[in-house]
């Protein structure tokens, strides 16, 4: 990522009283102006070394005791921040308060401190343990290192009388500038007072990322030069553009966020259904996992639903649900959207989101393995058994699903989904994740009814690049002029054949980039909940011919940073 003093390139160093200010870029998350002083997390937990004393037999059961009350120290402290929470972010500190209560967790640290470990070696030792255990899982699992390694840092720290580690609460609305967050940091962040976020590491697609879209936060990710910051200086953080602007001029400040105001003032005003500023219509969907996320997306006034991912219901799972189980699931989201669309996708298991049930294990690459539609080639019967129950679930709705596959790379994967889809009175479709699918769009197109672009999947097949690594964001950027040009292809297949082209990937929450995928001839966008309002009244802003002259912009630019300036240039004259 580059760092510029405003439009030319310079180095990391902070600027002088007469010098223009330096702007730091990233990658914008979410959008949005904040200006403030910088706030820091607290410095990194000192961890105990090995080979402490041992402690003496009969201090033992005091010693656990210790342990105890500072593991349910923090996990109240997590679990009452929960409370005070809502969807993932709530999600993600009640599940990091369950860690730090695990019972396996306990038990691993009792039998080292019961053969003399003390209590902060003993959590380091059992900690690790875990962390080697998920980061073998690989995928989503892995991420859950991260949890554990938070929660071992905040026992740790009350052992050690260190002090909660973390974020502090700032006195005044600050700006929070970090190496990375953990996912509880983030989800416990208190939107009045830390008021923008930017980190050095992390892609759209992070924890963080994710936790701020739901927070409302803005958020620019993958920002060098942060480190050179310090903690104090004024920062004007833009969620839109992916900038850090330290010291900015003070009445630019205030202009930027005014605009940013009456921005969101317009945002609350969105109540749907979207059309571009000359009345051509796109759907604006919601990506949702349950029926509760159903309901929140009906709230915030989405269209239907462009992707329901089923196996987030099921990641805890050892075993496959019961029909009845997942059509009772399927049928909750259905009524939540009752006579509106609603696209089922059926299990994505394996890569990122292993199931214990579906996922064969030991693969070498598994995000290369048998992922997505794959998993019916070992065990068709899975898939079969899933749409029986969402054929159950449309019955007692009476509702007609689209229904898709994941990670369809051939038209006679395609061929086949359809033909189990269609023999169950439902409507077939297929993602486009994989550059081969994209390519031969016509094809898959003969066969089923609709198309939804996964530009997360595709843009990490397109790039060679994984997209949970933070060190490759910018390749996984979706402004890659490389990945919206199969986004087009796919377009006008979707053209050719008369038939409906989504975008359900990450791209479709970013605004600016939802011009540009409608200039491409994309029919619907479905995005996050919160995301919903600020693409729908982006969209209301524009006419058609200048989401086209965007969309040229983008794939003609040279690379992603280059795309996003091309098209603001476009549609904002900035
Ligand atoms: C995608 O790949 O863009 C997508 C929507 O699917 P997921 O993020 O669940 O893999
Ligand atoms: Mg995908």
């Amino acid at each position: 990522m580059s760092v510029t003093t405003g439009s030319t390139s310079t180095g990391t160093a902070l600027p002088t009283a007469a010098s223009a200010p330096m702007v730091l870029t990233g990658t914008p998350v979410v959008p949005g102006v904040a200006v403030g002083p910088v706030v820091r997390p607290s410095g990194a937990v000192r961890l105990p070394e090995p080979g402490a004393a041992p402690v003496a037999e009969a201090d033992r059961p005091a010693e656990k005791q210790r342990f105890v009350a500072a593991a349910e120290l923090v996990a109240g402290r997590l679990a009452e921040r929960a409370a005070g929470a809502t969807g993932v972010s709530a999600e993600v500190l009640s599940t990091t308060a369950g860690l730090a209560r695990d019972r396996g967790l306990l038990s691993a640290v009792e039998q080292r401190i019961d053969g003399g470990t003390p209590a902060a070696v003993a959590a380091v030792e059992a900690a690790q343990q875990f962390v080697d255990m998920f980061t073998a899982l690989g995928g989503l699992m892995a991420e859950r290192a991260t949890d554990v390694r938070d929660v071992r840092d905040r026992i740790v720290a009350e052992l050690t009388g260190q002090g909660e580690p973390g974020v502090p609460r700032p006195e005044i609305p600050s700006v929070l500038l970090a190496e990375d967050l953990a996912p509880a940091d983030t989800a416990g962040l208190d939107p009045t007072r830390v008021i923008g976020l930017a980190t050095r590491l992390g892609g759209t697609t992070s924890h963080t990322a994710i936790i701020a879209r739901q927070l409302g936060l803005p958020c620019v990710v993958a920002v060098g030069g942060l480190d050179d910051v310090p903690a104090g200086v004024t920062v004007l953080l833009d969620g839109e553009q992916g900038t850090v602007t330290v010291e900015p001029d003070p009445v630019e400040a205030r202009a930027r966020v005014e605009a940013a105001r009456v921005a969101a003032e317009a945002l609350a005003g969105y109540a749907g259904p979207a059309t571009t500023k000359d009345g051509h219509a796109v759907q604006v969907l919601a990506n949702v996992q349950d029926g509760a996320g159903a309901r929140a997306a009906v709230a915030a006034h989405a269209e239907g639903v462009g992707l329901l991912r089923t196996e987030l219901a099921f990641l805890g799972h050892g075993t496959e649900p019961s029909i009845e189980e997942q059509a009772a699931g399927y049928a909750d989201v259905f009524e939540a959207f009752a006579g509106r669309k609603v696209v089922l996708r059926t299990l994505d298991a394996g890569s990122d989101k292993p199931l214990a049930f579906a996922t064969l294990p030991d693969e070498a690459n598994p995000a290369l393995g048998v992922r997505g539609l794959r998993i019916a080639r070992n065990n068709p019967g899975l898939l079969d058994r899933q749409l029986d129950a969402v054929a159950e679930a449309a019955r007692r709705t009476a509702s007609t699903p689209w229904v898709m596959a994941p990670m369809v790379a051939t038209a006679s994967e395609a061929a086949d989904f359809a033909a189990r889809v269609r023999a169950r009175g439902l409507v077939p479709g297929v993602m486009i994740e994989v550059p081969s699918a994209a390519l031969h769009a016509d094809r898959l197109l003969e066969h089923v009814d609709f198309l939804s672009i996964g530009t997360n999947d595709l843009s990490q097949y397109t790039l060679a690049a994984d997209r949970l690594s933070g060190d490759l964001a910018d390749l996984t950027d979706p402004w890659q002029p490389a990945l919206l040009l199969l986004v087009r292809m796919t377009a006008e297949a979707g053209e050719r054949a008369g038939k409906p082209v989504g975008v359900c990937g990450e791209a479709a929450a970013d605004p600016l980039l939802a011009c540009v995928l409608v200039g491409l001839g994309i029919t619907s966008l479905s995005c996050a909940a919160s995301a919903v309002a600020g693409v729908g009244s982006r969209l209301g802003t524009v006419d058609l011919a200048t989401c086209r002259e965007a969309a040229a912009a983008a794939l003609a630019a040279e690379d992603a940073q280059s795309a996003r300036a091309a098209v603001r240039a476009v549609l904002t004259g900035r």
